[in-house]
């Protein structure tokens, strides 16, 4: 324990989800959910369908603050709204449309639980796209997401300038999906590619790269190294390491930390309900860097939130990582005893 002032620990990338019970607004396309993955995916946030029908869709974002709040790691979750596909005339396509969280229920959660923040998200191409964006805005939102490859965009349309502008204006961050997308049934990977956001940057926007473009190869170049080169050009280019924990992503973590690029430009999200799903996320993939106590130790945490800070921590991710999505947010620092982390005290790799 410490008495300082130090900056709360955000998740800046947890999901939520609905099936628009309780006229939450969400939607979920037929197809997805009849899909296998839809199940593992309400499983992960520790509800079922049959709850949802019950008690609404809110429960979902009852649960994820619940959890933040028994977590010791961490403070609060930028909970994501997911906004769907749009027509040619600007209008919502709900046959294209796979998943739909809207800003105002994600909004609403917000406002009733303190350890949840309103991560806003609207397709650019909607015709009143920039009056959404003020209006998230007005609402609290903290940043804009996107998921490009199902929402059925390119980053670096020209079109979208106008949007980039207000973006910058009003001072929101844009956390984009980097890298290949394999939560859905399908996805346009070219425009997950990096370069891609030079067109946001260069119009002073902010852009957080979620996943820091990992798994990913554009032009037979991996991502996260299309990735620090844009880093060197742009000062307000970030990356997020959700996901990074992951079985199938946790080998990559190593390599960005050492990455001279990425030097505070890491930032920590957790992609929740990714990191509850078991298989996914336990630490025996990274036994060998780890050793036997450590892996041990790791996985008979329960929290998963607290389970994937002593996860990052023990794979080398440091206290600035870990605070750094309040800092860029903007979000004051506070004083006082810090008990907190001390599930991952002296967690670290054996070698
Ligand atoms: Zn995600």
């Amino acid at each position: 324990m410490s008495i300082s002032s130090h900056s709360l620990v955000i998740d800046l990338h947890c999901h939520a989800a609905g099936i628009g019970a309780g006229a939450s607004g969400c939607y979920v396309n037929p197809r997805l959910l009849r899909s296998y993955k839809f199940g593992f995916y309400l499983r992960a946030f520790g509800v079922t369908r049959r709850e949802l029908a019950e008690s609404g869709d809110t429960l979902v974002l009852d649960r994820i603050a619940a959890g933040i709040a028994a977590s010791t790691a961490v403070d609060r979750a930028v909970v994501l709204a997911l906004d769907g596909v749009v027509d040619a005339h600007g209008r919502l396509d709900t046959d294209r449309t796979e998943l739909l969280v809207p800003d105002a229920f994600v909004a609403d959660g917000a406002a009733r639980h303190p350890e949840l923040l309103f991560g806003a998200s609207i397709h650019p191409r909607r015709r009143d796209a920039l009056e959404r964006l003020d209006h998230a805005h007005e609402r609290g939102a903290v940043l804009l997401k996107w998921l490009p490859a199902i929402q059925d965009f390119d980053p670096a349309d020209r079109r979208l300038i106008p949007f980039y502008r207000r973006l910058a204006q009003l001072g929101l961050p844009l956390l984009t999906h980097t890298g290949p997308e394999h939560s859905f049934t399908r996805a346009r990977n070219e425009v997950s590619d990096p370069e891609r956001l030079r067109l946001p940057l260069s119009e002073g926007v902010t852009v957080i790269a979620a996943h820091a473009a990992t798994c990913g190869a554009y032009e037979g170049e991996p991502g996260p190294k299309r990735l620090a080169r844009l880093m060197r050009t742009y000062p307000t280019l970030y990356a997020d390491l959700s996901a990074l924990t992951l079985a199938n992503r946790i080998g990559q973590l190593p390599a960005l930390l050492a990455t001279p690029e990425f030097d505070g430009r890491l930032l920590f999200g957790t992609d929740y309900p990714l990191i509850a799903m078991r298989a996914l996320s336990s630490p025996w993939p990274a036994l060998f860097r780890l050793g036997f106590r450590t892996t041990r130790t790791l996985a008979a945490i329960s929290n998963p939130w607290d389970r994937d800070v002593a996860l990052n921590r023990a794979l080398g991710v440091g206290h600035d990582i870990l605070e750094s999505s309040a800092v860029l947010l903007g979000l004051p620092p506070v004083t006082g005893v810090r008990a907190r982390h001390q599930t991952t005290a002296g967690l670290r790799p054996s070698t």
